[in-house]
């Protein structure tokens, strides 16, 4: 046995998606792996196949392989380097804007000491550190747009289309801009001015329908896609979406957790296209014992810029287990971005206050006991100035 550099170990062969789960959830739970992959002349793998595409998914540096048959040995994640995709800057200096990114991880997490309540401490994960769309989308239109182009070798596209609540718009926009491409935006009739606005600064093409919710315009997008023979990255279906936080927000989260010397009794995510939260429950459940985790959507009738109901359509949600859906109001979800902002000086988005409400009626109805509770705050506030200001001349706050 010995430990190949991953990039010369060839795999081929393809992997549904719930193939990819049941293998990756045995490494996350073993904490490695516990054979080797079978390799022939110039590092083909010919037994266990699937387990070295796994592993590169996951993101290891090095693969344990062995010659001509598969050998039993154990070999846990960090031999495998599987922690080194998080590498932030020491000192700051990126060699460009996409490095800016991904050597930018770990975003932060803070203790929010204010809005801590009774015992039950909060950890905020602020993705509005992201540099480009200052939101947690960032992550997934930088992932899907190189794996669209490096792992399945399509040529760099001209055109790219998206449905888009406006994050993921700005993230491929970014992208698009740094690679030469130009993005064509359809964003449905929810998205405020400013979002429409700032997609616009960002170079992008928008086109903007009546429809009510992103899900509602995939079949159009995807239509001209094919007619215009633009790329559609489509963020609702592409597996990229949920890897991405698997082998980024959910390890560095671990990391964190584990520089902090806690383990959260639950981890709380707003639910869009179900990436980010179903990423993290499939892998906290399987690396750490009792961990239990929330999705939030908004109440029926009600409109959350980033978030919607479960019924609406999602994809990865139904291949993970929540140990709840926890809804929230329009108005709960300002008021969240309030007390945050008030209490311990952050100004976050909507979503995130959505957020930060749904884990206030967990303490109310007392259904969380003391501990440590991880909240994904998935943007910033600026985007949100104007909802904001209406509710407070409404209200006298
Ligand atoms: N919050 C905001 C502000 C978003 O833009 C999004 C996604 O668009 C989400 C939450 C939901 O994230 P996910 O798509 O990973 O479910």
């Amino acid at each position: 046995m010995y430990l190949s550099r991953v990039d010369d170990v060839v795999c081929r062969g393809d992997l549904s998606f719930e193939r990819f789960l049941e293998i990756a959830s045995g490494i996350l739970r073993r904490g490695g792996v516990d054979r080797t992959v079978a390799v022939g002349d110039n590092g083909l793998a010919v037994d266990n196949v699937e387990l070295c595409a796994v592993l590169k998914r996951l993101g290891v540096q090095h693969i344990p392989v062995s010659r001509g048959v598969s050998e039993e040995i154990y070999i846990p994640l960090e031999v495998l380097g599987f922690f080194d995709d998080i590498n932030p800057s020491r000192f700051r200096v990126f060699r460009d804007s996409e490095e800016l990114l991904y050597r930018n991880w770990p975003t932060p997490l803070v203790r929010l000491v204010r809005a801590s309540i009774g015992g039950r401490i909060i950890w905020a994960k602020l993705e509005g550190f992201n540099p480009w769309s200052m939101s947690i989308k960032d992550r997934i239109g930088w992932y899907m747009y190189r794996r669209a182009v490096e792992v399945f070798g399509k040529s760099q596209p001209s055109l790219l289309v998206e449905s888009t609540s406006t994050n993921t718009g700005l993230a491929i926009a970014s992208m698009a801009n740094i690679h030469g491409s130009r993005l064509r935006a359809y964003i449905p009739s929810t998205v405020s001015q400013t979002g429409e606005a700032l997609l616009k600064i960002f170079g992008v093409d928008v086109v903007r329908s009546s429809k009510q919710l992103t899900v509602e315009l995939i079949e159009d997008v995807e239509t001209v896609a094919r007619s215009e023979g633009a790329l559609h990255l489509n963020q609702f279906y592409n597996d990229a979406n949920f890897e991405v936080h698997l082998r980024y927000t959910a390890k560095e989260l671990e990391l964190q957790i584990r520089e902090a010397g806690i383990v959260p009794k639950a981890i709380m995510g707003g639910l869009g296209t179900s990436g980010h939260v179903s990423a993290l429950a499939f892998y906290f459940k399987n690396r750490f014992r009792g961990v239990r985790v929330y999705g939030v959507v908004p109440t029926q009738g009600s409109t959350i810029q980033g978030i919607r109901r479960v019924e609406s359509g999602m994809k990865w949600v139904h291949h993970v287990e929540l140990d709840g859906v926890i809804e929230v109001t329009s108005s709960e979800a300002v008021e969240g971005i309030i007390d945050i902002v008030r209490g311990d000086g952050i100004l976050v988005g909507l979503s995130s206050g959505a957020v930060y409400a749904a884990y206030k009626k967990l303490v109310d109805e007392d259904r969380i006991d003391e501990g440590n509770y991880v909240l994904i705050f998935p943007d910033h506030g600026f985007k949100y100035i104007e909802q904001i200001s209406k509710y407070l001349q409404m209200d006298s706050r």
